[in-house]
């Protein structure tokens, strides 16, 4: 966090540098994104990604959305627009937070992007299938989405039983789990811990942590088996 000399902040291990949350999926043909975070640009150049076929967005928060912008370099390589999947609460911010990309004479180099709506209902990007998961950030709506037997959720505090169902099965889940204490928007670690054991998962990664949950290691070494936090960097073979 900007302007703090807490432990974490100041930790050396490269595990407590975080960026904002945001995951890559990647299969034999095509690369995807979950949410552009201002970090986007930065988290592209360290991965070299070369190629996005689209993001998918889980929500209108600033730190979910304000990287959009640098789709420009994909544009400028693949010579199209970047296809961008989000439901009409988001789309509705992306507008407002990016107009000079929406106008009817745009000027040469601004980040082209085209709109998909989304909802509930399962949707294709390239040959990668993603299964929306409706979750909670106190009362706003927000996505999850389940790739195969990955499901991914990020700001949530609350998940409703039948949207529950479609977690269920999964063999990874990563969960937000911002700190220790309670939070009104974000599972705390305790809350994300229970969520994975009530759905029977077997392996889950916690995500979306504040410098407020401690030090990475000695956090993590207080979880049981077959549950881990998450790390910039962190691959996952599914
Ligand atoms: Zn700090
Ligand atoms: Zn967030």
């Amino acid at each position: 966090m900007i302007a703090c000399d807490c432990e974490v902040c100041s930790s050396p291990d490269p595990k407590d540098k975080r960026f904002r949350s945001s995951i890559m999926v990647r299969s034999d043909t095509t690369t995807l994104v979950v949410d552009s975070t201002p970090d986007f640009r930065c988290q592209m150049l360290r991965e070299k990604v070369r190629r996005l076929d689209g993001i998918i967005f889980t929500h209108p928060h600033k730190d979910h959305i304000a990287g959009l912008d640098d789709v420009r370099a994909f544009n400028y390589f693949s010579k199209k627009p970047m296809p961008v999947f989000a439901n009409e609460m988001t789309q509705a911010a992306i507008i407002r937070e990016f107009p000079y990309a929406f106008t009817e004479n745009k000027y040469p180099g601004l980040p082209e992007i085209q709109l998909h709506t989304i909802n509930r209902d399962p949707f294709t990007v390239g040959n990668i299938p993603v299964v929306p998961i409706q979750v909670w950030h106190l009362k706003m709506p927000v996505l999850g989405f389940r790739f195969g037997n990955f499901t991914y959720i990020t700001d949530a505090n609350r998940i409703d039983e039948p949207e529950k169902e479609k977690i269920r099965g999964s063999e990874i889940i990563v969960v937000n789990a911002l700190r220790n204490e309670k939070h009104e928007s974000h599972y705390s670690l305790k809350e994300a811990i229970s969520l994975v054991k009530e759905l029977s998962i077997p392996r889950a990664f916690f995500t979306h942590i504040s410098h407020q949950l401690g030090r990475h290691e000695a956090v993590n070494a207080t979880l049981t088996k077959g549950m881990s936090l998450a790390y910039d960097g962190l691959v996952l073979e599914l």
